[in-house]
């Protein structure tokens, strides 16, 4: 079964997966379009080539790019040219693709034999047909077998007509008959604008290469000849063909039977090409046969390229106008008819050849077993539809898309694993819809998310504020304690010098420098307790601005708060803190993040009876961040606790004692609103806290 040698060549890793193969094939069953790719099945092939061409065009015209070519036996003619007689055997249709004279000598140069006209053949041919039809030897309509592409398609798809196939061969086929007789030793080589002419050798085995136009033409570009310098060649035939030149065109055939035979009633002969021989014509004869109608036509004229042969698909005439296609053609036949003399031995030539030669041709094989295609039943056809999407009429748009003519034989395709659903143009046009509104509904979801996140951001932000303000109002209470201690001694100051006044007036005793100093005394200190309640006020200012600061005189403004409680309770404090550079920041929050862990550090002496309580303020700057450290003597943290501390309401005073709102405040400060680093390590008998901040943020 799978002995069709190949006359499409394919390749798979340049398909773009276009359909258009299957859009243009007659038989589209030998394409299989269910994977990525269209791949390609030579059993089901007719040869028509007309894959070739489409492919080319979705290719943008580039054959090079292309995933279907054509294949010939161009490279064993080429390599058997050097040590083999080979006659050529040239198309008719050769003289609308080369200037026929020129490419005889073109080929005498790449060292053929002989070269022989196909045209006497077809002029054989005629004959052979006519005594076909006179004998009764077939059953009218005989149907014409040139193209061997038509042959092809009825053996698969219509066996019913093969017994109306010519029992005589085709035109090459003649001639091969003959010019083997004068070159017995010698391998026949075809120039041929037909593909499947290959196939046709191989059952027969009458001519050795099938030798495309394309193919020579490139031949002779890479042995550079060039055709318009060589002079005129001429046939080796013994006689000149008549009006079969015109053979090769569609209505060849009948014209040059009408003219051979001239009381042939024209309209007993039917000529048809093209893709209606496949969409309607085949189908139609077929039933008309099996109907017995009696309105059939003695004989068919069928090609399956439409402008006949002169442009199948092995030419390279395909953007050239069909006149100066068939002109040179058509010019070349009525030069022949008008030499009366040629006439006379054309038609001794072909009486005599008649007798001496056996042109009968019977290879013709019932291929239609390969074409099994399974109907799908109603039910199935409805659950391929489905899955297709089409569930209205106007789903059905039979708009060949897909490459099948209709909607249905595309499920038929589908049902026989040949196609798949995605690849009909509606399915992907609604899947394309639901996708949009899936994306709408996941827009709109997202939408009712984000609008429930910015809820919980702003409710975060209002919980974030409350901590705020709870955690100053609790630095607020720490802090009045804090500017008791630095009162005490500026107030009891001034009350002694108060004192010490109230005595000199009771004695009488007026010294007026001795009065000024004590009262500028008093106002030293009451300037002092002005100063602390402002730098308190402006802590609890809300909105702080960020400013430029020396962030030791942030430390100092802090010591001016605290300075006296630490003092109070013998803490040894040691400001080892200078910076030559400001930086951007928000000093008032800073302060707030300094009260805080010095305060800590403080408690932390109390609740461990430090004997020595010491803290250190270091100050240094590492390119990009100015880094202040805070390190005391009170013990350190304990580790199970030391990564929680910055947690909010974590606390390890006792009850009543801490917030736990003063570090978790202090992180917040240092690094979202200032863009530094809070970090807490234990070091020899002490916690040491370090604030990274940038210098610029
Ligand atoms: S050569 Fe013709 S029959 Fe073969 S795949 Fe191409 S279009 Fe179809
Ligand atoms: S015409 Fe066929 S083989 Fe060529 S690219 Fe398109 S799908 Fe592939
Ligand atoms: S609608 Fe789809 S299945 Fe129908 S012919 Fe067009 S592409 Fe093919």
């Amino acid at each position: 079964m799978g002995d069709l040698i190949e006359v499409v060549g394919f390749k798979e890793e340049n398909c773009v997966n276009c359909h258009q193969c299957i859009a243009v094939c007659p038989v589209k069953v030998c394409s299989d379009g269910s994977g990525d790719v269209v791949k390609f099945n030579n059993h089901l092939c007719i040869g028509c080539g007309r894959c070739i061409e489409a492919c080319i065009k979705s290719h943008g015209g580039n054959s090079k790019k292309s995933a279907r070519f054509p294949l010939d036996d161009a490279d064993d003619f080429i390599r058997d040219l050097a040590d083999k007689s080979i006659v050529a055997l040239i198309a008719p249709s050769a003289g609308g693709n080369f200037v026929l004279p020129k490419l005889i000598t073109a080929l005498r140069r790449l060292g053929v034999t002989a070269v022989y006209d196909v045209a006497l053949g077809a002029e054989i041919t005629v004959d052979c047909y006519h005594q076909l039809l006179e004998s009764g030897r077939v059953k009218p309509p005989l149907i014409s077998q040139p193209c061997p592409a038509i042959v092809k398609y009825i053996e698969l798809i219509y066996p019913n007509l093969i017994n109306h196939l010519a029992p005589t061969g085709s035109p090459v086929h003649d001639l091969a008959v003959y010019v083997k007789n004068l070159h017995p030793d010698a391998e026949l080589a075809f120039i041929s604008p037909c593909l499947a002419k290959r196939r046709e050798f191989r059952d027969s085995k009458m001519v050795r290469y099938n030798v495309i136009y394309q193919s020579l033409n490139n031949l002779l570009k890479l042995r550079g000849i060039n055709l318009a310098e060589l002079e005129d060649g001429s046939f080796d035939n013994p006689v000149e063909a008549g009006q079969a030149i015109k053979f090769s065109m569609p209505g060849g055939l009948k014209e040059a039977y009408l003219h051979r035979y001239p009381t042939t009633p024209a309209s007993s002969i039917t000529r048809i090409e093209g893709p209606v021989v496949y969409d309607k014509y085949l189908p139609q004869l077929e039933r008309a046969i099996r109907k017995g109608r009696t309105d059939l036509p003695q004989m068919i004229d069928i090609l399956s390229c439409e402008h006949g042969c002169n442009m199948g698909a092995g030419c390279i005439n395909h953007f050239d106008p069909l006149h100066s296609v068939e002109m040179p053609i058509a010019q070349r036949a009525e030069q022949a008819l008008h030499d009366e003399a040629m006439t006379v031995a054309r038609q001794a030539f072909l009486q005599e050849t008649a007798h001496l030669h056996d042109f009968s041709y019977n290879s013709y094989r019932d291929l239609s077993s390969r074409f099994d295609l399974s109907i799908p039943s109603t039910d199935e056809l409805n659950e391929i539809f489905r899955k297709m999407h089409k569930t209205e009429d106007k789903d059905f748009r039979n708009c060949a898309a897909c490459g099948y003519n209709s909607c249905y034989f595309m499920a038929i395709a589908i049902h026989n694993g040949l196609n798949k659903g995605e690849n009909c143009h509606l399915y992907q046009e609604k899947e394309l819809l639901y996708e949009q509104s899936e994306l709408s509904d996941m827009i709109a979801r997202l939408e009712v998310l984000n609008g429930e996140l910015q809820q919980e951001f702003s409710e975060r932000k209002q919980q974030e504020q409350v901590l705020v303000q709870n955690s100053k109002l609790a630095a607020m209470g720490e802090m009045i304690g804090m500017i008791a201690h630095q009162w005490r001694q500026p107030l009891s100051s001034i009350s002694t010098v108060a004192g010490n006044l109230q005595v000199y007036i009771d004695l009488d005793m007026y010294e007026k420098d001795q009065f000024m100093t004590m009262l500028s005394e008093i106002n030293n200190h009451a300037q002092y307790l002005s100063n602390t309640i402002n730098d308190f006020r402006h802590f609890f200012k809300p909105d702080n601005p960020q400013d430029e600061v020396l962030l030791h005189e942030v430390i100092n403004s802090t010591m001016s708060i605290i300075g006296k409680s630490l003092e109070y309770k013998n803490v040894c404090v040691i400001n080892d803190c200078s910076f030559q550079n400001q930086i951007l920041t928000y000093p008032n929050e800073l302060m707030q993040v300094f009260l805080n862990i010095l305060k800590n550090s403080s408690d932390a002496f109390v609740e461990n009876e430090t004997v020595a309580p010491q803290i250190v303020i270091k100050g240094y700057e590492e390119h990009p961040y100015q880094i202040i450290e805070i390190i005391d003597n009170a013990g350190g943290i304990t580790e199970d606790v030391i990564d929680k501390i910055f947690d909010p309401y974590f606390s390890t005073k006792g009850p009543g004692i801490g917030t736990g709102l003063g570090l978790y405040m202090s992180k917040m400060i240092v690094e979202e609103h200032c863009l530094g680093q809070l970090m807490v390590r234990n070091e020899d008998d002490g916690a040491c806290f370090t604030i990274k901040l940038p210098v610029v943020v």
